[in-house]
């Protein structure tokens, strides 16, 4: 469910038109559903509801601190995956004993600032990072609590680039040493391992993964306890898959019907560190037609918005519904299936001004036709879309509008060229 749709042949944000926002604030912009958001979050808080679970929302997902500042006031704590993101969890009102960090690389700098901040689980994906740990919370003088990050080596379920849980990525402990691992700190002073934590990839469009991955997780646990750790906390990480073609997402209710009796099973607190799943579906990006041209025996949409603004097409060949703000009478106001001939379209690639062959937001796409002028929008660009943003080719990043209802306010304003050089002028 959205709130994106449209009303006599023009797409609304909630009961804003898209065209006023593009007009107000320019393109490429990104345009947010605060309903579309919080609904998404209250699904997940639903589903699971029977455990109390803490759902920490990932914040590398879309770290706007307004969006972030609505997740905390929504009940949500924080899954960072950087001191920058710490950050911003902070900066929205996120207090320490509802934040999780993970990753593979936490430098010294990194755990003494979390470690200050108070966070309430470190996911530890090493024996290095461990030990590590260990000696700075020593020095801070205050233990820090762990859950170990497995990885559960489960069948491949992703894009390669996003699947975390099969053998020989860089993410968790090996399933096979984890318990090594695990031994040389039982009794330590300084660290102590209360959780077990996985995130198995992203997304993910079947409840499968967590049944096999939690139970995986509920002998490891028993293990750890046999070796003396108190394990309270299981920590099943995010990767919900979301609609991006068409409805194929699954309910928050299917996860929790996997996830829910292996929780009951390990008398765990359980956490989870939904990100897609609560921004994805929130967010489109609007962007205005340049240019079309003909060439080499293709039709090229070229439009504002390019691969700095939303890497997820030709980083993981991902698929975003794209589609005319204000489509012409000739198509139908909306597909119902974007990837079959639709009539009254022509197959076209959707590029932007970016200086590479790989900047495209589509390819081959049965779009209407567009003049120059026309603005698009593409769907479901909320999660990992100005997150993974960039300056490349020296272009100010997108401008990110947050809809309510029928207003609409500013939460990060467009960049300016000097924004591009201040770093370099400040030296
Ligand atoms: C990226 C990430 C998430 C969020 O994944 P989604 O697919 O956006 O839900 C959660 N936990 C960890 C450790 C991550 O790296």
């Amino acid at each position: 469910m959205d709130h994106f749709h449209y009303r006599d042949r023009s797409l609304f944000c909630e009961d804003v038109a898209v065209r006023e926002l593009a007009d107000n604030y320019g393109t490429p912009l990104y345009v947010y559903s605060k309903a579309t958001l919080l609904h998404h979050l209250s699904e997940i808080q639903r589903a699971f509801a029977p455990v109390q679970p803490l759902i920490c929302y990932s914040v590398k997902t879309n770290g706007n601190i307004h969006l972030c500042r609505l997740m905390a006031q929504a009940g949500a704590g924080f899954d960072v995956t950087s001191g920058g993101e710490l950050y911003r969890a902070i900066t929205a009102g996120g207090v320490g004993d509802r934040i999780v960090y993970a990753g593979v690389g936490k430098t010294n700098v990194e755990l003494r600032y979390a470690l200050d901040t108070g966070v309430f689980l470190f996911n530890v994906e090493s024996e290095g990072e461990l030990h590590a740990l260990a000696a700075v919370a020593q020095k801070v003088g205050r233990p820090a609590s762990v859950a170990l990050r497995v990885n559960p080596d489960l069948p491949p379920k992703t894009h390669t680039k996003t699947d975390t849980s099969v053998k020989g990525v860089k993410f968790g402990l090996d399933i096979d040493t984890i318990l090594d691992v695990a031994r040389t700190v039982v009794g330590n002073p300084h660290v102590h391992v209360i959780g077990l934590h996985m995130h198995l990839g992203s997304p993910i469009l079947s409840a499968e993964p967590y049944r096999a991955g939690i139970e995986k997780g509920l002998v490891l646990i028993e293990r750890l306890r046999e070796q003396g750790h108190p394990i309270r906390v299981l920590n099943m990480g995010g990767g919900f898959g979301i609609h991006y073609r068409k409805q194929e997402a699954l309910p928050a209710t299917a996860f929790a019907a996997e996830i829910l009796p292996g929780v009951q099973k390990s008398g765990c607190k359980l956490v989870l560190e939904p990100g897609r799943f609560i921004v994805g579906n929130a967010g489109i990006l609007v962007s205005r037609v340049i240019y079309t041209k003909d060439s080499g025996g293709k039709h090229f949409i070229i439009q504002d918005a390019a691969m700095n603004d939303l890497i997820r097409p030709t980083l993981y060949d991902s698929f975003h519904r794209i589609w005319a703000v204000e489509p012409p009478a000739s198509v139908p106001v909306q597909p119902a299936d974007y990837e079959v001939e639709i009539p009254g379209t022509r197959k076209a690639d959707v590029v932007g001004p970016v200086c590479e062959s790989g900047d495209f937001l589509a390819k081959d796409r049965h779009l209407p036709a567009l003049m120059r002028g026309d603005l698009l929008a593409t769907f479901s660009a909320g999660a990992y879309g100005m997150a993974m943003s960039s300056n490349y080719n020296s272009r100010p990043r997108a401008a990110e509008v947050l809809v309510d209802g029928n207003k609409h306010q500013l939460i990060r304003r467009r960049e300016t060229y000097a924004d591009l050089v201040r770093p370099e002028i400040e030296v």
